[in-house]
């Protein structure tokens, strides 16, 4: 039978992939990649055309074939594909920092970005640049001693972070609350007590069976009139994988995270970096240790005291001092009380289709492309579609799957993730972009669409505004094409951006219509969603803001942050930012994923800064009108289209006439500056 990861199509196979495909797909195409290196080396004279350009199409080719193990990992995890997963990491780990470290690829590289460069574009120079900057930042220039300890470092590193993932996944599938007394869930909505009604009885209980997942705990939190039962929640939530709470000790990340930074500020130092913070900065837009924290700092010098005067009105409000598990549900009531909305009494309004429909049909009158469902492509779940992408022409760009509702075995949260890389070279076929779309919604239930929260329609937007950038790139070469050599800082723009439009009173009634009459969400509901966008924006922000502080200073010290100086850092930081006072006992570092198992290592500071630059280029479309096409092409041109071939702070200087200005997302979230 042949290896279905290896027959690399237009698009995975996704029924045929079982998990021993797995390793030995990766293992092939390593060796077969090795191969070809040592061949493209062996050549004599080798250019830009005859090295490059081939050695991105094998990276890409190996990219191809494990992108869908990873996904699968991530949204139909088993105890088989897990173990598959991990037993490739190591390999991919060992071949990366291996051609990272190859000293005759770097040197020629170097030797033909100095020779061709009069004869090259602005995106090649790029490729050479961005490679000839990865393979600095893997060890290319250390002596053997070193430059072998240092792949050790990167291999165990990759190996405690999936850990790390996985005792988080393991952790919030641990718990679950049985409910026999239908007065305990006063207040939760119906979709919520209905899915846990099922649930019970699949465990053959009666009752009602209380999941961990994001949705119902969110749900918990904010509606249940039930204060032991909102507390039992975040106590579980809170503590997941720690050496606190109702699962302590079982998954605990204490001693992951410890050795996590010990390995990460080895690195740095090998490198020549003071420590972890300065390493991550050298692939971001910003420059400094300094420049970060003065921006955070300069936030929160606005968010923070709007952030405290809200909290004292809501305690006033409640009529006590609030418990963190008691401000999400005040919160709800106040919200309602002012606004007389709640997301929950949104849901009616924004079917699932209807809400894609309507985005679609944005993307359509922004860019010219359209999108639609195609049923003949085989998928990894009943729920997940593939849609395909067109441009006015009605030439196919590209496509996207999605898989969106929440459920057992998938991980939490929303994300957009690469199939494909578009690309286009000399020598080997053209292959298109292809992305997935994965979130966590609550699945529909009896008889109806899926129906979100208008926070759900923002998620939806954001993970869209990804994949545009992600398809919609004109660049050729996939090291530097979609989302790939973006800065980490600057790559949620178009995500956050696109979120925008989401907000907007021209764009609301394209992606509403109510469940049962078909009505566009009425004018007057329109008004008190609007006046909740201004909501608590200073706690939330401020929120983000703790979140980013501790990640940069806890990977910005002179020695490797362990368990007393990392809680000594969280508490300067709640000094300075927090608002709500969460008990001693809460652990959220412990399933911090972004920064302990993601890409957001001493980068979390990256959503802030790109919410500024998304808020700032969105002005551009609020002046000239959010459908306005000469705004829209530029952005297209100047910035979306040209994935990492150019430097961002120039492309969005091209675009926006100046350099990035924080106003206009404090005025965005009614906060004087
Ligand atoms: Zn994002």
């Amino acid at each position: 039978m042949p290896n279905p990861l290896l027959d690399v199509g237009e698009l995975p196979d996704y029924a045929a992939i079982r998990p021993e495909h797995a390793l030995g797909a990766v293992r092939d195409q390593i060796s077969e990649n090795r191969r070809r290196l040592a061949e493209l080396l062996a050549q004599p004279n080798p250019t830009f055309a005859t090295l490059v350009e081939p050695f991105e199409a094998m990276q890409h080719r190996l990219n191809q074939v494990f992108a869908p193990i990873g996904h699968l990992n991530a949204v139909t995890n088993s105890d088989e594909l897990r173990a598959a997963y991990n037993a490739c990491l190591p390999l991919l780990s060992e071949y990366q920092t291996e051609v990272g470290q190859n000293d005759l690829l770097a040197a020629t590289y170097a030797a033909i970005r100095e020779r061709e460069a009069p004869a090259l574009s602005a995106a090649q120079i790029r490729v050479l640049d961005f490679a000839l900057r990865e393979f600095e930042l893997a060890g290319v220039r250390l002596p053997a001693g070193p430059k072998a300890r240092f792949k050790d470092l990167m291999q165990e590193l990759a190996q405690l972070q999936s850990k790390f993932e996985e005792q988080v996944l393991d952790a919030t599938q641990a718990w679950s609350r049985s409910v026999a007394d239908a007065a305990s869930l006063a207040g939760l909505p119906a979709h919520v007590t209905e899915r846990a009604a099922a649930q019970a009885r699949q465990q053959g209980q009666d009752g009602w069976l209380l999941k961990l997942d994001q949705p119902t705990y969110v749900a918990v939190v904010t509606h249940a009139e039930d204060r032991d039962l909102r507390r039992e929640f975040y106590e579980a939530w809170a503590t997941r994988a720690s050496d606190r709470g109702p699962c302590a000790g079982r998954f605990d990340n204490g001693p992951v995270i410890t050795d996590i930074l010990r390995l990460r500020h080895e690195a740095a130092r090998l490198l020549g970096y003071g420590n972890f913070a300065e390493l991550s900065l050298a692939t971001k837009m910003a420059t400094n240790v300094a420049e970060v924290i003065g921006f955070l700092e300069e936030l929160a010098d606005s968010y923070v005291p709007a952030g405290r005067t809200e909290l004292a009105k809501l305690e006033a409000f409640a009529g006590r001092p609030l418990d963190a598990w008691d401000v999400p549900y005040y919160a709800d009531k106040l919200q309602r009380k002012l606004h007389d909305v709640s997301e929950e009494e949104l849901r009616p309004w924004f079917p699932l289709p209807r809400v894609l429909s309507g985005l679609f049909a944005i993307a359509e009158r922004l860019y010219g492309v359209t999108i639609a469902a195609r049923e003949d492509v085989t998928t990894w779940h009943a729920d997940a579609r593939y849609y395909e992408i067109r441009d006015r022409d009605g030439a196919t760009i590209g496509g996207f799957y999605t898989d969106l509702y929440a459920r057992d075995h998938k991980r939490g949260g929303a994300w957009m993730g690469e199939v494909s890389v578009r690309k286009r070279l000399g020598g080997s076929p053209a292959v298109r972009p292809v992305a997935n779309i994965v979130c966590n919604f609550a699945p529909p239930s009896a008889g109806q669409p899926a129906l979100l929260t208008h926070g759900d329609v923002l998620t939806m937007f954001h993970e869209f505004g990804h994949a545009l950038h992600h398809l919609l790139t004109r660049i050729d070469y996939p090291s530097v094409a979609g989302i790939n050599g973006v800065p980490w800082d600057a790559v949620e723009l178009p995500s956050q951006m696109m979120e925008q439009w989401a907000w907007r009173p021209e764009v609301l009634p394209l992606v509403s219509a109510h469940v049962a009459t078909g009505e566009p969400l009425p004018a007057q509901m329109l008004a008190r969603l609007l006046g909740t966008r201004t909501f608590h924006a200073g706690l939330a922000a401020a929120r983000q803001l703790e979140f980013a502080l501790f990640d940069f200073r806890l990977h910005s010290g002179t020695e490797a942050a362990d368990a007393t100086s990392m809680a000594e850092v969280l508490s300067a930081v709640r000094a300075r930012v927090g608002i709500v006072r969460p008990p001693e006992w809460n652990r959220f570092a412990y399933s911090f994923m972004h920064v302990f198992s993601g890409g957001y290592a001493a980068g979390y500071y990256s959503y802030k800064w790109a919410e500024v630059l998304a808020a700032d280029a969105f002005a551009a479309f609020a002046e000239a009108g959010v459908f306005d096409g000469p705004t829209a092409a530029r952005f297209l041109d100047e910035l979306l289209s040209r994935g990492g071939s150019r430097d961002l702070m120039e492309a969005f200087v091209a675009f926006r006439g100046r350099r990035p200005d924080v106003r206009p997302l404090l005025q965005q979230h009614g906060i004087a500056a």
